[in-house]
């Protein structure tokens, strides 16, 4: 970016910006976010005679017109055209809204397509940055210097009257359908290569998104086709092809090339990739931008799926901001993992741990929304936060609909319930700060994992717990799982007794 390019923009534009938060007290307006329902983002290649290069318009009030820490809907329709613009370019150039709107200082934009939301500062509107026009221009200019040999038009056009965006945000939700139903039929068996994507590297270094025709990116905005069309035109470019390699764990999804390209970007913090399961180390990185969030719920051996738009908590008790903190950043999280809502509708939708057969949670939208991917016999069986809102319900509804989801517990988990409640009338008690000593029972084979037993006990020596007198106490660890890469079973061979000198 040349220094002089800047000159007539209010405030600074660069990569230094990125990542940038703006949080409500600092902001002069919000555009999208959680208050509007509808808004949007949209690419769309066109002719070079139907836009007029550089050209920004504004539909509806301008940020000078609106109210100091209000919120305001936002539809954005980026148009380009040129000889090498293709339709399939259209999603990766829309996902870079993203990262350019991110340069510009004092402004900030997070998610994507129908789930924008933008912030402006108010020290960036004292320096003069009051109009969509300028943010337009700065969109133009990026767009024109990123892709210097594809777009040689770009318009601009910000909407922010309620009334135009209705009809808009409606065609906008039917093309990103017939977008992600391009890549449904196409498997990665019969593919020769896959696709990556480590745009999301500037909020989560180690992230590198593999993107298969079977899974969708973890923001839902760029299928195989997508990143194909964009690795070909910007082979630069965030996007990349990967080699596939050999198959290593065709259930878990597990291929040599993936996992030489991801340590190869990831600069050699991830090594290894999981692409269909959430109950493994490896599983696939997730960065920030996920559509949803996938997560294990141990009490019931199953997958809980929420999206961003949940408000509340969900059936674990915890938020979807609590869960996104501790799976963002480029993690690989074992029972956690960051997904689009398309990759439901996927044969290989966590294939590897049961697929839908394990799925026993979903916000009550979602499950409508994903209706259609729902095998019929399963869909009165899974909850929603209206039928339960926490485990105990949970467990009760699961139990009651007869959910395939019980093939995976065993007769101890039901014992155990029993004996929690019974253990729920003891004493508080002081643990001391001495180690102590760990017994476990036998391992045994859940849902293909190793686990060991959850009745595995903790002793304390004796008089070691203050309160309850002497004696030898046991405290049950409930729910207490350890999941191991590896077992080794070794004898321990006692130590051979010293021969008396004669
Ligand atoms: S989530 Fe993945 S595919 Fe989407 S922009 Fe980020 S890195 Fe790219």
């Amino acid at each position: 970016m040349s220094k002089g390019m800047w000159d007539d923009i209010p405030v600074d534009v660069g990569l230094v910006y990125e990542g940038e938060r703006i949080r409500k007290k600092q902001m002069q307006v919000e555009l999208g976010g959680p208050k509007i329902t509808e808004k949007f983002e949209l690419v769309q290649a066109r002719e070079m005679d139907e836009i007029e290069d550089g050209k920004v318009i504004v539909v509806g009030p301008d940020i000078s017109d609106m109210k100091v820490g209000e919120s305001y809907p936002l539809g954005i329709i980026v148009e380009v055209a040129g000889g090498m613009v293709e339709k399939d370019l259209e999603a990766v150039l829309e996902r870079r809204i993203h990262e350019f709107m991110n340069y510009i200082e004092g402004f900030m934009h997070l998610n994507q397509r129908y789930d924008i939301w933008c912030r402006l500062s108010q020290g960036s509107f004292k320096k003069g940055l009051n109009s969509l026009k300028i943010i337009g221009t700065v969109l133009t200019r990026l767009y024109k210097s990123e892709f210097t040999n594809v777009i040689e038009k770009i318009q601009v056009t910000f909407y922010t009257d309620a009334e135009k965006i209705k009809p808009l945000y409606e065609k906008a939700r039917e093309i990103y359908n017939a977008r992600d139903a391009r890549a449904r039929g196409l498997t990665d068996e019969e593919v020769p290569e896959f696709y990556g994507c480590t745009l999301c590297q500037s909020f989560a270094p180690s992230h590198v998104c593999t993107v298969t025709p079977q899974r969708i990116s973890l923001c839902g905005a760029i299928n195989w086709f997508d990143a194909r069309a964009a690795a070909k035109v910007d082979p630069k470019g965030p996007n990349f092809k990967i080699e596939k390699g050999e198959l290593l764990d065709p259930v878990k999804g597990e291929y040599s090339g993936i996992n030489e390209i991801t340590k190869k970007k990831s600069l050699g913090e991830v090594e290894r990739v999981h692409l269909y399961t959430i109950l493994s180390p490896y599983n696939h990185t997730s960065c920030g931008c996920f559509e949803a969030i996938a997560f294990y719920i141990p009490e019931v051996e199953g997958i809980g799926i929420v999206d961003r738009n949940f408000k509340g908590n969900t059936v674990n008790g915890l938020p979807f901001s609590t869960m996104a903190n501790s799976t963002g950043g480029g993690r690989q999280t074992v029972g956690f993992v960051g997904m689009a809502i398309e990759y439901m509708r996927s044969p290989k939708f966590f294939s590897a741990d049961g697929g839908w057969k394990r799925v026993v949670w979903l916000p009550a939208n979602v499950k409508e929304n994903v209706k259609d991917a729902i095998p019929t016999e399963l869909y009165d069986k899974i909850a929603t936060e209206q039928e339960a809102p926490d485990l105990a319900s949970l467990k009760e509804f699961l139990k009651e609909a007869d959910h395939p989801v019980k093939e995976y517990w065993t007769e101890e988990e039901e014992e155990e319930e029993e004996e929690e409640e019974a253990e729920a009338a003891a004493q508080m008690m002081q643990i001391p700060t001495q180690m102590p000593q760990m017994q476990m029972g036998a391992p045994q084979m859940v849902g293909g994992m190793i686990q060991l037993p959850m009745f595995g006990a903790v002793q304390f020596p004796a008089g070691a717990i203050g309160g309850l007198g002497g004696g030898q106490w046991k405290i049950i660890l409930k729910n207490a799982k350890i999941y191991a890469e590896e077992m080794i079973i070794k004898r321990v061979e006692k130590p051979k007794k010293k021969q008396k000198k004669k």
